[in-house]
């Protein structure tokens, strides 16, 4: 097999000229134009020239040297990399699914209607919630409906409240999504625990606040041990919160938010629910309510009184649609077979898991790589490059080293509260062989950044590109062969 370390070339590069995919017999006298005048362009478009075989090799080897869940461990801190199940695939590809259409009459879709019922209602369970919308198409899509309908609700009230509350350790989307919704954002510091600084809450909160968005358990992995003190807080100030239950395979059968005070919140069905992700991929985040929250959520809303499901559209405090249609269908569909096929006990146990795999690496490396808040966490942990300072070995150089060794970095550089995080969520699809190798590499290139710190700082040796300007290839990116206009 060719080898990933010679560089692929691009499809310009390789294309010759003459070569052909296809061979197609000689117009019989020629068709009449159906474009002409300006709309027709004067010179062949410099397309490279290959043949069928030459285009699939080159898609085939480009699509080897991607890496995801199905390939190893992949440790992404906040991000869920776990396993799909592939039953979610064969129940999201049954004909009848596939082929509905959201135009059609109520008497054909009752089924699709019943699944987006049945998911909801499996989702208020998990969550201690009333109320749930699918339509959301992403974490941060269900955060803005969310911080919407926090603003229609003070609105109705008749408060046109301008602050969102926002804790230091909070997802970098609560900002965004707040800002977007017209907020002005208003950071809460932290205390020494990692929780929300409830002093400094208290300073904060006036009559100006119309709500906080609290990520739990916060990016730090520590579950808000005050929600309940924080809840009653704002509610006694006229504020409503926003929890931002991305994370909720660190909660699922544990603690529900329904019963802690939170008033609207949203999941990630492409974390928590298992289904695949990364690449900007279709994905969903519903947003779950309390029934005071109930008149404000999307429109519209699947109603399955006695049991006939239709669509009601009437709900005049709506903030309205927030998607095409109902939502990414087929994503609903793989949640309701992931959780279907757990179960109770079994949404639970993953919950167990998860917790135990994380606690099981911190455990496992707490003397191999700083940890900044050396408290119990939930999910997922984080370390920092605080003992590899001294050799100058950053935490980018220990990602880096990793893909040496056939792991995908953990995230980085985030949460921002800790200087050179590294934040790992190992999930709880992986085994322990498969963690011990992880936590064998990471204390080997633990070694390495004291005794042959270059290794680190040359990283990673074995792949096509190695060290990327990766703000420039967001910034610039070059998209025509040839140079850099695009
Ligand atoms: C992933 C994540 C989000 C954003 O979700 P997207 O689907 O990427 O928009 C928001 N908050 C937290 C805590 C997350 O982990």
């Amino acid at each position: 097999m060719k080898t990933l370390r010679e560089k692929e070339k691009t499809i310009f590069e390789l294309g010759g000229s003459g070569k052909r995919g296809m061979d197609l017999p000689k117009p019989e006298g020629l068709a009449p134009a159906a474009i002409s005048g300006p709309c027709m362009r004067g010179v062949a478009p410099d397309l490279p020239d290959l043949s069928e075989v030459e285009v699939v090799r080159h898609f085939t080897r480009l699509s080897k040297l991607n890496y995801g869940v199905d390939d190893g461990f992949y440790p992404l801190g906040s991000c869920t990399m776990k396993h799909n199940p592939k039953i979610n695939e064969v129940v999201a590809s049954l004909e009848g699914f596939k082929w509905s259409h959201p135009m059609l009459p109520y008497g054909m879709v009752q089924g699709t209607l019943k699944a987006m019922k049945m998911l909801e209602n499996a989702l208020n369970e998990i969550t201690g919630m009333d109320g749930c919308s699918l339509q959301p198409a992403a974490g941060a899509h269900g955060e803005l409906t969310g911080v919407m309908m926090i603003r229609a609700c003070q609105e109705k009230k008749g408060n046109s409240r301008q602050i969102m509350l926002i804790p230091d350790s909070a997802h970098g989307t609560n900002p965004a999504s707040s800002a977007f919704s017209g907020y002005e954002v208003k950071e809460v510091a932290s205390d020494e625990t990692g929780c929300v600084d409830l002093k400094a809450l208290a300073e904060a909160l006036d009559e100006n606040v119309a709500g906080m968005m609290l990520t739990n358990p916060n990016t730090l992995g520590i579950f808000e041990k005050n929600i309940q003190k924080i809840a009653d807080m704002l509610h006694e100030k006229g504020a409503l919160l926003y929890m931002d239950g991305a994370n909720m395979n660190a909660m699922m059968g544990k603690a529900r938010p329904g019963e802690l005070g939170v008033d609207v919140m949203h999941l990630n069905l492409h974390k928590t629910f298992s289904t695949p992700h990364g690449g900007g991929g279709p994905g969903a985040g519903p947003v779950c309510f309390r029934e005071h929250m109930a008149p404000f959520q999307p429109t519209p809303v699947v109603d399955g009184e006695g049991g006939y499901h239709k669509l009601n559209w009437n709900c005049p405090d709506s903030i309205g649609k927030v998607h095409g249609f109902y939502g990414n269908f087929l994503v609903i569909l793989k949640a309701l077979a992931y959780i279907l096929s757990l179960g109770g006990n079994g949404l639970e146990q993953s919950t167990e898991d998860a917790v135990l795999a994380a606690n099981y690496v911190r455990a496992s490396l707490k003397d191999d790589f700083h940890i900044p808040f050396d408290v119990p966490t939930l999910h997922e942990v984080v370390f920092n490059d605080k003992l590899q300072e001294e050799f100058g070995v950053s935490t980018l150089d220990i990602a880096k080293r990793l893909i040496d060794y056939g792991i995908h970095p953990p995230t980085i550089y985030f949460p921002l509260i800790v200087h050179g995080s590294l934040m790992v969520e190992p999930t709880e699809s992986e085994s322990k062989e498969e963690m011990d190798y992880f936590i064998e590499i990471m204390k080997k290139i633990a070694k390495e950044a004291a005794t042959s710190p270059e290794l680190l700082h040359d990283a990673p040796h074995d792949t096509p590109v190695r060290r990327l300007d990766e703000t420039k290839a967001a910034r610039n990116p070059v998209l025509r062969y040839g140079g850099g206009k695009q």
